[in-house]
């Protein structure tokens, strides 16, 4: 149900500011199927209203700058931004990297501007579960929300799944290009990006063996041909293209319920994963059938599974 309640509660969150929805975001993270929640969460994605893009790519090739111009240049324009730096490896590295992520500068006092970081770790509710939460919140209250993740594996995959359009960001001769056709990656991005092209001739050579890469992938996407840019953060180069591009795909998602149809597949999507995460693959056979209606939202869906299943 979507009720008075959640709606009150979204418009605290955007009147409270940067605070409030940081403390928004941890009542979302601790108590992921507590009534207050979903309640919020239902009115957030009741209000969708941002352009959600993805930024992916190994530790390195240089996201975090990239993502800073861009910001910048989003700001420029007065559009609100919100920003999600996920580290999936963490889990591993026992959190090493958090520090790492937190180089996505922007500027403390501009309320136009929001970025979370967040790190795997070892409770209830994975990270892919938590950024599509803080993902759904943050949609409903900025122009646009930017999830940055690290590395192109499957976990990254799954953040970046929360993503209407997936920006893949490779270097020349950095050995991207074949880990990234190894690892079937070609079918991730909708814009693809060799980063650096200030730096290295390679980066042209890099770009034709992406595209190459990216041609079955590309034929397979429903009419939108996948862009290989090369850009330089550092020089300014071709930084009008991609945002370019990122206002063309988003163009190309409001024609045809494509928008509406990717944001159901991945909720759906991400209900699977979230069952699996929490119940395992015999969880995942007690349930059976998980498919969404339009309206429901899948944290709701997952709580009222987790009742079920843990009754
Ligand atoms: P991330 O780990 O992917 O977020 O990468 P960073 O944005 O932190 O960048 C990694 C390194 O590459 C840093 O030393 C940056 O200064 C450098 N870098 C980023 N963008 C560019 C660029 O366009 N040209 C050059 N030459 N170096 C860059």
């Amino acid at each position: 149900m979507i009720g008075g309640a959640g709606a009150l509660a979204l418009e605290e969150v955007r009147r409270g500011g940067k605070l409030a929805l940081a403390a928004a975001l941890a009542r979302l993270e601790q108590r992921p199927d507590a009534p207050e929640s979903l309640a919020l969460l239902d009115a957030a994605h009741g209000a969708a209203r941002a352009h959600v893009i993805g930024v992916t790519g190994p530790p390195g090739v240089g996201k975090s700058t990239l993502l800073g111009t861009l910001i910048g240049r989003w700001r420029g324009q007065a559009r609100s931004v919100g920003a999600v730096a996920v580290d999936p490896s963490s889990r591993r590295s026992g959190g090493a990297l958090l520090g790492d992520r937190l180089r996505l500068a922007t500027d403390p006092d501009d309320t136009g501007v929001f970025v979370r970081s967040m790190a795997a770790r070892d409770r209830l509710g994975g990270l892919a579960e938590q950024t599509a939460a803080a993902v759904v919140l943050m949609r409903a209250i900025y122009d646009l929300v930017v999830v940055e993740t690290v590395g192109v594996g499957q976990s990254e995959a799954e953040v970046a799944d929360t993503a209407d359009t997936i920006v893949l960001c490779l270097q020349p001769g950095s050995g991207d290009s074949l880990q990234f056709m190894k690892a079937g990656i070609a079918e991730i991005p909708d814009i693809a990006v060799v980063t650096k092209a200030d730096m290295t001739e390679a980066a042209q050579r890099a770009a034709a063996d992406f595209t190459a890469a990216l041609d079955l992938a590309a034929a397979a996407a429903a009419g939108w041909r996948v862009p290989v840019l090369t850009v330089s953060a550092a020089r300014g180069l071709n930084l009008d293209r991609l945002s370019g591009a990122i206002g063309d795909h988003w163009g190309w998602l409001a024609g045809d319920g494509r928008l509406a149809a990717r944001r159901h597949q991945q909720a759906e999507r991400w209900l699977k994963e979230a069952v699996r995460d929490r119940f395992g693959r015999e969880g995942l056979r007690r349930v059976g059938e998980l498919s969404l209606v339009a309206e429901q939202t899948p944290f709701r869906r997952l709580a009222e599974i987790s009742a079920a299943l843990s009754a």
